[in-house]
């Protein structure tokens, strides 16, 4: 196992939380995944236990775990459910713009009951003609008085519509490119406010993904995060530290399917012995086994680069997320293979894993996104 730099409390609390995603979630992520129902009860057993007030400071009510302890919580649920693993990922999503940039009344105003578990929360960057180019966004913000005006929508949001407090990004000045877009808080209520479509997706059924649309949307002027201008570098600097979540996510999804692999190689028996005998499986095994240990290294790695406050961890953020989540594609198609037939099945939850692994490799930036940051660092 990779080495973790953690306390002794938040070992106990990854314990504790390994347990719990074994005999609470497992048992129903097939379901999700069927119906396609967002978990309410595991959102509230995720909340109970004080998972989602993992990546809140104690002086807003969260546990104040280190980022660490948050991927590998992360880790941990996505072993059995990537859904269920992806209400913590984005209660940090969404709330990340307000711990980075919020002043302290709106600090005081919404994280604790984000971290409690009362709110859910969303991040509206993506628009139907901007997703990798999120500059070239078309939402707008207008002053009026105490209020801004929004106009426009958002696309493919995850807790799109479930989520009370929504980080909305949107452009207040359009004359001076990215240095024209702003932040802000806007609540599920506020007027002007509304649902679009709920996607049909491949994967990671259970978590709504939709679009939002603002119409005339009211915003008090108090709800701007930071100052006007700085909304894309808000943008930046969250994904800089959330995509090591995605990273976690889809290390936790190929260990699974590893574990299921290893599992059902020594159980099947094929040829008079069991398949795990045969070299080829072995081979196969090894290096589903290595591929997830390296993912775990550079995830654990970005990680506690958080951690130190060290400041120039986009690099190895990108890496984490990139590289984990190729891997777990790799490894969750080797694990169908293992299980032959019974792989392509839905009575085994490889094929789940496979549908589930393929959007860490694009959400929270493309991996060619992540590639782009990669080399642009290593070449300024
Ligand atoms: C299930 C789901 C949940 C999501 N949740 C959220 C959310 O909560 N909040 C949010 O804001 N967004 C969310 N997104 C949006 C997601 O971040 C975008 O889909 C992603 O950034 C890619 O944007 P796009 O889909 O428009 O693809 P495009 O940007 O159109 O890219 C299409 C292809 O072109 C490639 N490409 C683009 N530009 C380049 C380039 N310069 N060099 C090389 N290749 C390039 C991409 O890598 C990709 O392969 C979600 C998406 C999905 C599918």
């Amino acid at each position: 196992m990779a080495i973790a730099h953690i306390t002794e409390d938040e070992k106990a609390l990854i314990e504790a939380i390994r347990e719990l995603a074994l005999e609470r979630v497992a048992p129903r992520a097939a379901e999700i995944d069927h119906t396609g129902e967002f978990p309410w009860d595991l959102k509230e057993l995720l909340a109970q236990q004080d998972i989602l007030a993992m990546p809140f400071p104690t002086e807003y009510g969260g546990i104040g775990a280190s980022e660490l302890a948050v991927v590998m919580a992360i880790e941990e649920l996505s072993r059995h459910c990537a859904t269920t693993s992806l209400i913590l990922a984005v209660q940090q999503l969404g709330a990340m713009p307000i711990l980075l940039a919020g002043n302290e009344q709106q600090k005081r105003k919404y994280i604790p009951r984000l971290a409690s578990g009362e709110w859910t929360a969303a991040f509206g960057l993506t628009e139907a003609g901007s997703g990798s180019d999120a500059a070239a966004m078309q939402t707008r913000a207008v002053r009026k008085g105490d209020t801004y005006i929004l106009n426009g929508s958002k696309r493919f949001i995850t807790n799109g519509g479930l989520a009370q407090v929504n980080s909305i990004f949107a452009i207040t000045d359009p004359q001076v490119g990215t240095r024209g877009i702003s932040a802000f808080i806007v609540e599920r209520d506020f007027p002007g406010f509304a649902v679009g479509r709920i996607e049909e997706k491949m994967g990671i059924k259970g978590s709504q993904t939709a679009e939002l649309i603002f119409t005339d949307c009211e915003v008090p002027t108090e709800n701007l995060l930071g100052r006007e201008g700085e909304g894309f570098k808000i943008a930046l600097s969250t994904l800089d530290q959330t995509r090591i979540g995605i990273g976690a996510q889809a290390l936790g999804i190929a260990q699974g399917a590893l574990d299921l692999a290893v599992a059902y190689a020594k159980q099947r028996v094929q040829f008079d012995k069991p398949i795990a005998e045969n070299q080829g499986i072995q081979f196969m095994l090894a290096d589903m086994a290595t591929k997830v240990e390296a993912s775990r290294l550079l995830v654990y790695n970005a990680a506690e680069m958080v951690d130190r406050g060290e400041e120039h961890f986009g690099r190895y953020s990108a890496m984490a997320k990139m590289y984990a989540s190729d891997r777990a594609m790799e490894v969750t198609n080797d694990a169908i293979q293992i299980l032959g037939g019974y792989g392509y099945m839905k009575e085994y939850p490889a094929e789940r894993m496979m549908r589930d692994a393929k959007i860490t490799q694009i959400y929270e930036g493309t991996n060619q996104i992540q590639r782009l940051v990669i080399a642009r660092d290593l070449l300024k």
